[in-house]
């Protein structure tokens, strides 16, 4: 087992580790900006180091600080958490060539599926179910270009192959708009992302968002550990997951699973990573790969019993999977919500020192947070303080356990989110299942129209 591992992360998930390095007798290392002296896991880490000022450019995206501050304190793996350096390919390679761990897929594969064209283009080879598209780059062809989209058929959307975020992206609803659509989108992405490169593929209506968790180790084996339903989303954004999906069955979830554990054999990946689809009409369409921890894995963790960060930590030390695939077996239904520092209703944030805190117990419920009485909410980083997870044998105890949570927590001192989540627990097509990625949107469209009559 890895003897010591330094969290190159902040907040919720920093914890999260360090509970898991606690667990498994690692010895932790908490590195934090000047900004974050305070937060909860630099307090109980067996050694802090400042990297440098509140600045994430300048702190927890500062790769030759990261790298120092590994050095000093003697570090044998790195842990990325999510967002800062979790995607970063270069960061990686330089964490190996320094002669640390990096808990992760190597850095060969995390650029693949940096580079969305790649990663479609593997995923198909693996047999995944890739979006009807151009199969490939656009060139300069327009009548080829054309030609692709009479065939994918209308509605289209181009997508720049380094997009992220949600950024990158154009729908074209008619053949008239194609071409400078098509030149419009590279412009922005060579802008934004450094690479021009665009593809195209059908653009499907009212998908949902579903997703495959899956773990592989260094010795040739890959499980799923089924799916979560992401589709309660606002600008991109996931609000509120759980697991598993409505409607989607054993016979769908061993198909679908088999195939991304699989394809994690046939590209040789290694850690826990997420396989993304949309989902309509019953199929599944990949879209793309994230190569980390999720900040939604509790959901899965709650419904097979697995602590994906303590595998994440496992297979980094080079051991062999704890289970195989008929060892997961899925328990109930779980529900996460996540708790914000925004105003719930116009969503701007809201930092500031937390007065009062009671977290939410009992039968099925966990929380995940830094926060504690006292504590401050900087405004610097991501607006996401925590988040509340309910468990239950059914879909309909874990709402009525995360209702129950959400209307005994108290936060006070700042604005957090929690009439919204309170509102989508209460939400009649929320309780019926199966949403689509437009349906929270379109609910704060209604909210804001009803306001200004
Ligand atoms: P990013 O890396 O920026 O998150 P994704 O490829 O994951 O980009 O797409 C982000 C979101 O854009 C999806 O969750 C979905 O809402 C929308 N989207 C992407 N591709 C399609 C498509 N082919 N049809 C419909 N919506 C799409």
């Amino acid at each position: 087992m890895l003897e010591k591992v330094l969290i190159a992360n902040r907040g919720e998930i920093a914890l999260r580790i360090l509970r898991a390095c606690k667990e498994l007798g690692i010895r932790s290392v908490a590195l934090h900006s000047e900004a974050d002296r305070d937060l909860k896991h630099v307090r109980m880490a067996d050694e802090s180091v400042c990297i440098g000022p509140a600045s994430s450019l300048e702190s927890y995206l500062n790769v030759p600080a990261v790298i120092s501050a590994a050095e000093v304190t003697d570090s044998v793996g790195i842990h990325p958490g999510y967002g800062f350096l979790s995607e970063n390919a270069d960061f990686a390679e330089r964490v190996s060539e320094s002669g640390f761990t990096f808990i992760g897929p190597r850095p060969e594969t995390i650029r693949m599926m940096g580079d969305k064209v790649a990663a479609i283009d593997a995923m198909k080879k693996a047999g995944v179910p890739t979006v009807p598209g151009s199969d490939g780059p656009l060139d300069n062809n327009d009548e080829k270009n054309l030609e692709h989209a009479r065939r994918i058929g209308y509605p289209i959307i181009i997508k720049a192959a380094g997009g992220g975020g949600g950024r990158g992206m154009r729908v074209v609803h008619a053949e008239g708009a194609l071409l400078s659509s098509i030149a419009l989108t590279k412009a922005e992405a060579g802008a934004a992302f450094n690479n021009d490169v665009v593809y195209m593929e059908k653009f499907l209506g009212n998908p949902r968002h579903i997703e495959i968790q899956i773990l592989a180790d260094n010795h040739g084996n890959a499980i799923h550990l089924a799916e979560r339903d992401c589709s309660m989303q606002r600008r991109h954004q996931k609000v509120l997951e759980e697991a598993p999906a409505p409607g989607v069955t054993e016979a769908m979830r061993d198909e679908i699973g088999q195939r991304c554990a699989q394809a994690c054999v046939d590209i040789g990946y290694s850690g826990a990573g997420t396989f993304e689809f949309l989902y309509e009409n019953g199929e599944f369409y990949f879209i793309e790969m994230n190569t980390r921890v999720q900040v939604e894995h509790p959901v899965t963790e709650m419904i097979t019993g697995v602590d994906i960060v303590r595998e994440q930590l496992r297979i980094a030390s080079d051991l062999p999977l704890a289970y195989k695939q008929e060892d997961i077996k899925i328990n109930g239904h779980a529900i996460e919500c996540r708790i914000n520092a925004e105003d719930p209703d116009n969503f701007m944030p809201s930092p500031g020192t937390i007065t009062a805190y009671h977290a939410p117990g009992g039968p099925g419920i966990r929380v995940d947070t830094h926060i504690y009485n006292g504590y401050r909410v900087p405004p610097y980083y991501d607006s996401m303080i925590g988040k509340v997870i309910s468990h239950g044998e059914t879909r309909d105890v874990a709402i009525a356990r995360m209702r129950t949570a959400l209307n005994e927590m108290v936060v006070e001192g700042i604005k957090v989110n929690v009439p919204l989540q309170q509102e989508l627990i209460n939400d009649a097509g929320f309780q019926a299942g199966s949403t689509n990625i437009h349906y929270l949107e379109k609910k704060l469209e209604e909210k804001e129209q009803a306001k200004t009559k």
